[in-house]
C-alpha cells in the first residue's frame, strides 16, 4: 500500500503516525513545500517574543521520518492531483503515485487588500520562515501596528510589544473577541493588554499603509488617524490552500468537503486539518475548524481509516484556549455568548481578582463555559458538554468555594 500525505503539519504527521501504528509495511510519503520537520505554529508568537528558543517550536526532529520509515519530500510543491490516474503532481513536472491520499495542506493568511498592502514591512505569520523574518525586522524597528480581532491578531500584537516595539493594535470590533467572550471577559483581557502598554484601538481598521522608499512608514486608519510603524502585522483570517485541487473533480466549498470519517468525494482520498470542511455530526453541517486540537483529532481519524480502520469524528464542540501575557483564556462550547432566554448563565461572584468563570446551562445541561485566569476545568467542561450531562442536581453548588468540574464527569459519565 502506498500512502501519500500532502502537508507536513499537525494533521499530516498525526495521520502518518496513525497509519504507521496500524500498517508496518506500507510506504508513506509526506510532501511539503516547507523544509522543516513538523513544528507547532502556535509556538511561533512565543519564539518571536523571545520566550521560546527556536528548537522548541518543533514537534519532531529530522530523525522522526527515518525512524518511522516515512519518506519526507521537503521543499516540494504539489501542483495538482489526478484522481483518475491516482497520482500527485510535484513541482509541475513529476508524478507521485498513491493508493490512498490525504490532503492536509492547511490554510494561509488572508491578505489585506488596501493601498500600500505590498510594501516591504507588511508581514503575515504562518510559517517559521515568516517568524524568523519578523524577528530580523524587529531588531531594526521601533514601532509596529497589528491588525485583526482573532487570536492570531492579539498574538501578533503581543509579540511586537514583547520585542520592545511601540505597538498599536487595531480591531474592527467594539471590544476584544466578542464572538467568544461577553463584555466582562473582554474587559479582563483588554486590561492586561493596556497594562502591558499595547495601544488597543477599537472599531478601527487600516485605510492605507503608508510607505517611504518602498518600505512601511506608518498606517492611516479608518478613523483618519496616522500611526507610525516600521512593521505592520496582518491577521484577518485564513483561507484554505485549495488551488492545487482545481480541475481535480473533488468537491470543495471553503475547504475540501469530507464526511465524518474524513473521506472526500472521490475514492481513496481523505482530507484533515485546517483544509478539511468535515461533516459535523452534531449540527449536520460541514464545518471548517482551524485549531491544533482539531488537526490532531482529524489526522488521527483519517490515518485510521486510510489504513483500513473505522473511525468517526465526534460532534464538534468549539474549544479555544489561549494564553495572553500569562493570562489563560478558555472558551468551550457555544460560539457566541447566548442572548436567548432558554439559556441560564451562571457566573457566581465573578469576575474577581482578574479571574472569570462562567457556565451556561440549557435545560439543566452544560452547553458552554468560559474560564479566564484559571482554566483547569476546561477539559472537564468539554466532556460534560459532549455527554450532555444533566447538571440540574448540582446547579446550586457549581459556584461553591473550591467546587471543581473535574470531579463531575466520572460521576455523571453513566
Ligand atoms: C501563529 C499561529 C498561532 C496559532 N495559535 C494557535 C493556538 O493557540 N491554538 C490552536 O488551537 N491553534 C492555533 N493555531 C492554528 C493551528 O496551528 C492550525 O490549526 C494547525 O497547525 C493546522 O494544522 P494543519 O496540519 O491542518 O495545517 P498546517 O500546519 O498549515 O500544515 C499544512 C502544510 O501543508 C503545506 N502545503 C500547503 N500547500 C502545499 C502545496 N501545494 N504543496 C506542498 N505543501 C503544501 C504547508 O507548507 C504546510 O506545512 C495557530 C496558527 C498560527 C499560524
Amino acid at each position: 500500500m502506498r500512502y501519500v500525505i500532502i502537508g507536513n503539519g499537525g494533521a499530516g504527521v498525526r495521520a502518518a503516525q496513525a497509519i504507521r501504528a496500524r500498517d508496518l509495511e506500507g510506504d508513506i510519503a509526506i510532501v511539503d513545500r516547507e523544509t522543516y520537520p513538523c513544528y507547532y505554529r502556535m509556538r511561533l508568537p512565543d519564539y518571536i517574543s523571545g520566550w521560546r528558543k527556536r528548537e522548541s517550536v518543533f514537534l519532531v526532529d529530522d530523525s522522526f521520518y527515518e525512524d518511522n520509515r516515512m519518506e519526507f519530500l521537503r521543499g516540494v510543491e504539489v501542483t495538482g492531483i489526478d484522481p483518475e490516474s491516482r497520482v500527485v503532481r510535484l513541482d509541475g513536472r513529476r508524478d507521485l503515485p498513491y493508493h490512498r491520499l490525504l490532503i492536509a495542506a492547511g490554510a494561509r493568511p488572508r491578505e489585506l487588500a488596501c493601498p500600500g498592502g505590498g510594501l516591504d514591512g507588511v508581514v503575515y505569520l504562518r510559517t517559521l520562515d515568516q517568524a524568523d523574518d519578523i524577528i530580523r525586522r524587529g531588531r531594526e524597528a521601533k514601532a509596529a501596528v497589528a491588525l485583526g480581532g482573532g487570536l492570531l491578531g492579539v498574538e501578533m500584537a503581543r509579540a511586537f510589544n514583547e520585542m520592545g516595539l511601540a505597538t498599536a493594535y487595531l480591531i474592527r470590533e467594539d471590544r476584544f473577541w466578542p464572538q467568544m467572550l461577553d463584555a466582562a471577559g473582554s474587559s479582563l483581557v483588554e486590561k492586561v493588554l493596556e497594562e502591558k502598554g499595547i495601544e488597543l484601538r477599537k472599531e478601527e481598521g487600516i485605510e492605507e499603509i503608508l510607505g517611504k522608499d518602498g518600505r512601511v512608514a506608518g498606517v492611516r486608519t479608518t478613523s483618519g488617524a496616522e500611526l507610525p510603524a516600521d512593521m505592520v502585522g496582518i491577521a484577518v483570517g485564513v483561507a484554505s490552500n485549495l488551488e492545487f485541487l482545481e480541475g481535480s473533480g473533488l468537491e470543495t466549498d471553503r475547504g475540501v468537503l469530507v464526511d465524518e470519517g474524513l473521506r472526500a468525494s472521490l475514492p481513496d482520498i481523505y482530507a484533515a486539518g485546517d483544509i478539511a470542511q468535515a461533516l459535523d455530526v452534531g449540527s449536520g453541517e460541514h464545518r471548517l475548524v482551524t485549531s491544533w486540537l482539531n488537526a490532531q483529532r482529524q489526522g488521527e481519524t483519517a490515518g485510521i481509516n486510510m489504513s483500513g480502520g473505522d473511525s468517526s469524528l465526534e460532534a464538534v464542540i468549539p474549544y479555544n484556549v489561549i494564553v495572553i501575557y500569562g493570562l489563560p483564556v478558555a472558551c468551550i462550547g457555544l460560539d457566541l455568548p447566548p442572548a436567548d432566554a432558554g439559556y441560564e448563565v451562571l457566573t457566581g461572584d465573578f469576575p474577581r481578582d482578574g479571574k472569570y468563570r462562567k457556565l451556561v446551562l440549557r435545560e439543566g445541561a452544560l452547553v458552554g463555559a468560559t474560564f479566564i485566569g484559571e482554566v483547569r476545568e476546561a477539559q472537564a467542561a468539554e466532556t460534560l458538554i459532549k455527554k450532555k450531562a444533566d447538571l440540574s442536581g448540582w446547579r446550586d453548588r457549581l459556584f461553591d468555594p473550591g467546587f471543581d468540574l473535574r470531579r463531575l464527569p466520572e460521576e455523571l459519565a453513566g
